[in-house]
């Protein structure tokens, strides 16, 4: 049975949504809007703003001053506010999932539990970074010509006015991503949040606000691409971070590029690899692929779609598997007990029954799902799908759904090869009870993270992103700093 939605949560679908520009909300200018849908039931749930030209360089003015005042703030205050932030995002946490799953379909309990909880985890994290961001001194290397001495050091300095484009998979999480890295670093930022879920985002600016925030700190600008990129090509924005697939992001770094050597760190897809090797334990192994697959629909960026078994386990893993999958309860997200909920949009419904339409052309065999279920929701079957060749679309295009493909393997160099063929490289896992083994073979994996015995578990300590054609910079950790901030030398003769 469906919960009930908290009154504020009615209140707010019902409000016409416009940006948030200078501390308050501001009706678009445009005078258009976007809708939101709920994508369980199909229905309109609220509609924002489109954002004019007009308000994004109201938007822009207002980051530029928010930036003047922000970089000065003491470290220990901006700490201290990010940490306010994460205070207020628990005390309404229930009111931030329920929006978030009535605009994506998560079910209710990844949205209590990962986008709000895990969202406070990571702003605390970051807020710790607050007062630990420093440079160096160095010693000049050459040797003096008169007697004079040199000493010189580095300052890391913020960036200035970063541009964050969130996707809509995890959009109140990685907008928080965003946001926290770039205040904590005394830069001021722009979210646009993806025209699909655009809702808890613009509550999340005011309980910035409220978190003590100065007014042009952090902006939201709401809109479809086309916001994004004219945020990105304005000239007085000075870094992108974006996050989405790998065509958007192949546009916005050559947008950044032009627009004026912009900086830009580009989170994107890929199509990760998952490896057994063939002492893993079967029930095991079949709770890691649907971790690893199947958690949010398989809507994660670092969630693996292609499983490499080896062929003496293949059939006992797949068969364990569809059982497993079979046993689901498939139901409204906002069921609590619900174990698998619809995907995001009908476009991507759409996209994932045309990837099933040319499995079948490429006569791989479907052994679980593969069809789409009627009705005005956006709801896909579990898949399961054995390959007949690495070469086959689903071991090559991005799902980015409840689907896992599957190919043996012989030999533990045709499992590096093929975990390692593909132009990406975001996120890989390897499986086995054999540490020594796993030890050898993870520098062979071509992977920005290599998970072993577990995959897609995201930790604010660990650094996170791409190589390949999978992005370009890191989140988490301090590797996040280098992205936000200029580093600059300064040298000193005496
Ligand atoms: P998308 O690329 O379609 O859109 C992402 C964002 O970019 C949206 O806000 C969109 O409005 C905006 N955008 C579109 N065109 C633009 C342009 N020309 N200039 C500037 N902004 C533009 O991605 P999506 O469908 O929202 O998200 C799914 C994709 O995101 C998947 O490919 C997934 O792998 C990827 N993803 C990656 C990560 C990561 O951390 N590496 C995390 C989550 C999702």
């Amino acid at each position: 049975m469906s919960i009930s939605l908290l009154p504020a949560v009615q209140a707010f679908l019902q409000r016409d949504h416009g940006l948030f520009i200078d501390g308050q909300a501001r009706v678009a200018g445009s005078g258009r809007h976007l809708e939101v849908i709920d994508p369980a039931s199909g229905e309109v749930i609220s509609r924002v703003g489109e954002a004019s030209q007009a308000d994004i360089e109201a938007a822009v003015a207002s980051s530029r001053q928010g930036f003047a005042q922000w970089s000065k703030a003491a470290p220990a205050v901006r700490g201290g506010v990010l940490l306010k932030l994460a205070d207020l995002l628990e005390r309404n946490r229930e009111e931030l999932a329920q929006i978030e799953t009535l605009q994506s379909g998560k079910l209710i309990q990844i949205s209590r539990n990962f986008e709000v909880d895990q969202a406070a985890h990571f702003l605390r994290y970051y807020a710790g970074w607050a007062t630990k961001i420093g440079g160096e001194t160095i010693t000049p290397s050459l040797p003096s010509f008169n007697g004079e001495q040199y000493t010189a050091f580095t300052l890391r300095e913020p960036i200035g006015v970063v541009v964050g484009i969130v996707p809509w998979n995890f959009s109140t999480m990685i907008a928080i991503w965003k946001l926290a890295s770039a205040l904590v670093t005394g830069c001021s930022v722009i979210i646009k949040p993806s025209e699909f879920t655009p809702l808890t985002i613009l509550r999340i600016a005011e309980l910035a606000v409220e978190a003590g925030l100065p007014a042009g700190a952090l902006n939201v600008v709401t809109g479809a691409g086309g916001v994004g990129k004219a945020l990105i090509e304005h000239p007085h924005t000075d870094k992108v971070s974006f996050t989405g697939s790998v065509p958007t992001g192949l546009a916005v770094g050559q947008t950044a590029m032009a627009a004026n050597l912009t900086r830009a760190t580009l989170e994107l897809g890929g199509k990760n690899a998952a490896g057994f090797l063939p002492d893993v334990d079967v029930e095991k192994a079949v709770a890691g692929i649907i971790e690893a697959g199947f958690l949010h629909s398989g809507q994660i960026c670092a969630a693996a779609e292609r499983f490499y078994v080896h062929r003496s386990q293949i059939d006992a893993i797949t068969q364990r598997l569809c059982e497993r999958l079979g046993q689901l309860k498939i139901g409204s997200p906002l069921d609590e007990s619900a174990e698998f909920g619809p995907v995001t949009n009908k476009q991507h419904q759409a996209k994932l029954g045309q990837l099933f339409a040319k499995a079948r052309a490429e006569n791989c065999t479907i052994l679980h799902g593969g069809k789409l279920i009627d009705g005005p929701g956006c709801y896909v079957e579990p898949t399961v799908i054995l390959a007949n060749s690495a070469r086959d679309s689903l071991l090559t295009e991005e799902t980015f759904g409840p689907v896992a493909t599957f190919l043996p393997y012989d030999s533990e160099e045709e499992l590096i090869e093929l975990m390692n063929d593909s132009p990406f490289g975001l996120s890989a896992s390897l499986w086995t009870n054999d540490l020594g083994k796993a030890m050898r073979l993870i520098p062979q994996i071509q992977a920005g993270t290599l998970w072993v015995n577990m995959h897609t578990l995201l930790d604010p300590a660990v650094p996170f992103g791409g190589i390949k054609a999978s992005g370009v910079g890191r989140e988490f950790g301090g590797a996040f700093i280098e992205d936000y901030t200029e580093l600059k030398s300064v040298m000193i003769r005496y």
